[in-house]
């Protein structure tokens, strides 16, 4: 299957939700690996934070839409219909239409049968895969499924890309078209996702900058139940916040709740354009805010980190802080920091400038020439080292994408990790591109 990457120009506004939900192992990951065309992002690791990213961009037919894949989570064997249903209820929630992948070698399941009675109740339009019918002589198991009542089975081969395009186009015709959005001509509103862990202060941030006259609430994701991203005026601009609905209701304690989050979270970041990482300046920064950091960064999004409760923070305080700023935030040391008091309202004026930075890093295009010349002074100054007797050489350079800003250059061999740290760590200096991360593809030519 042939996805195109996705150029900023064609993502206007907000973009459909799909949910891939079904039984652990009837092949939801592989699915969406095809739906994604296997596109794969160029990130460093990070020692110590999994990889977990459920939330992706998506294009097909030239329509762009969020994938969520819940491949990733396997319910322990324990309750597992009613772990799997519960599940399912979640990523139904935050989506607009479902894929629901059944195992066609298998049949249905109690488990499936589960699923199939919340699909129902949910009203939103379902599509069914039959996976696993990797020959047309597997296709009779699909037909099985009809029973289930979710309309016609789309058999599939997620493994070999058999029938994936028949399924997608039934996938685009289920998925709402994006409204209209008529602020702006140029893709509407900004959209921001306030994330972080909870009780940092994410609500109250919200409700001042919202304050409670001037929140729209706007039923974008059509058929959700939620209202799920608010219009809010700040600055003399209209800006979208990302699933509100997520930040303002008070998750319920329940088996499966930090995943829940987590697919919130994950979700919203890809349906951002720039992310405010909210932190509690009293606390140390923990592993679940690298978590979201990572994802910020994988998912190339602009970035506002906030440091809240300000006012709990004294002298000694501040010592420790700035330390630990130095020591655990260093990945994203080009992300503007705000100091604020969510619950007073002080300094919270500071995040309108902050995300305005932000964006415009994340915007910024260099043109080729002034890229090259830079590239050149950069060489003439600090060669790359020699690798056994090579020494790679950096021949041309451009930047094809924005947001965030992406670099290819092409060169005569491989570039050590090291080196390209000292590119990326140049080009902030000469060019700014504060609040964005920076994608650098090396395109060896040999
Ligand atoms: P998930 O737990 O639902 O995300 O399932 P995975 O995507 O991890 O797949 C589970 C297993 O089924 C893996 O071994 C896959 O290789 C296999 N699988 C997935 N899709 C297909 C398919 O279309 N045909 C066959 N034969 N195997 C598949
Ligand atoms: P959320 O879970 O991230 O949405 O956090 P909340 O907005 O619900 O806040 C959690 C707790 O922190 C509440 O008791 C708030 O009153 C408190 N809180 C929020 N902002 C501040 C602040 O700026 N200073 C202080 N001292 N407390 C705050």
């Amino acid at each position: 299957m042939n996805t195109e990457e996705i150029q900023p120009e064609q993502v206007a506004g907000p973009v459909p939700v799909l949910a891939v939900i079904g039984r652990p192992n009837v092949g939801k990951s592989t699915l969406v690996n095809r739906i994604l065309g296997r596109r794969e992002a160029v990130v460093e690791d990070v020692p110590g934070v999994t990889r977990d990213r459920v939330s992706y961009d998506a294009v097909w037919n030239g329509r762009a839409f969020t994938v969520v894949d819940t491949g990733g989570w396997d319910p322990d064997a324990r309750g597992m219909a009613e772990r799997i249903a519960a599940q399912a209820e979640i990523a139904i929630g935050l989506a607009d239409a479902t894929l629901f992948v059944v195992d066609a070698t298998v049949g249905i399941t109690d488990a499936d049968e589960a699923v199939v009675k919340i699909l129902r109740k949910s009203g939103k339009p379902v599509i069914l895969a039959a996976n696993k019918v990797d020959d047309e002589r597997a296709e009779a198991e699909a037909y099985g499924l009809w029973n289930l009542g979710l309309g016609e089975p789309y058999p599939v081969s997620a493994l070999h890309g058999r029938g994936s395009g028949d399924l997608l186009d039934a996938v685009l015709a289920a998925l709402p078209e994006p409204p209209p959005e008529q602020d702006t001509p140029l893709g509407g509103p900004r959209r921001i996702a306030i994330v972080g862990r909870p009780n940092v202060g994410k609500s109250s941030l919200l409700n001042r900058l919202a304050g409670e006259e001037r929140v729209v609430v706007d039923n974008v994701a059509g058929t959700t139940v939620d209202p799920v991203d608010e219009l809010v005026e700040l600055g003399g601009r209209t800006w979208r916040f990302i699933d509100t609905a997520g930040i303002r209701k008070r998750v319920k304690e329940a088996s499966g709740h930090e995943y829940y989050a987590w697919l919130r979270t994950s979700t919203a970041i890809e349906r951002a354009e720039v992310c405010v990482l909210v932190l509690d300046a009293e606390q140390s920064v923990a592993e679940q805010d690298m978590r979201i950091l990572q994802e910020v960064r994988e998912a190339g999004k602009a970035l506002v980190i906030a440091f809240n409760k300000w006012d709990l923070v004294d002298d000694e305080r501040r010592y420790y802080l700035d330390r630990e700023i130095e020591r655990d935030l260093v990945q994203v040391q080009w992300a503007p920091r705000i100091n604020i008091t969510a619950r007073t309202g002080w300094h919270v004026d500071r995040l309108v400038p902050a995300l305005d930075k932000a964006i415009e890093g994340w915007e910024t295009r260099i043109s080729t020439g002034a890229l090259n010349a830079f590239l050149g002074r950069l060489v003439a100054e600090h060669p790359h080292p020699v690798r056994s007797g090579k020494q790679p050489r950096i021949l041309f350079g451009t930047q094809p994408q924005t947001s965030p800003p992406t670099f290819a250059l092409f060169t005569t061999g491989k570039l050590d990790a090291g080196y390209e740290r000292y590119i990326e760590r140049r080009l902030r200096e000469q060019f700014g591109f504060v609040g964005t991360p920076i994608v650098i593809n090396v395109k060896p030519r040999e």
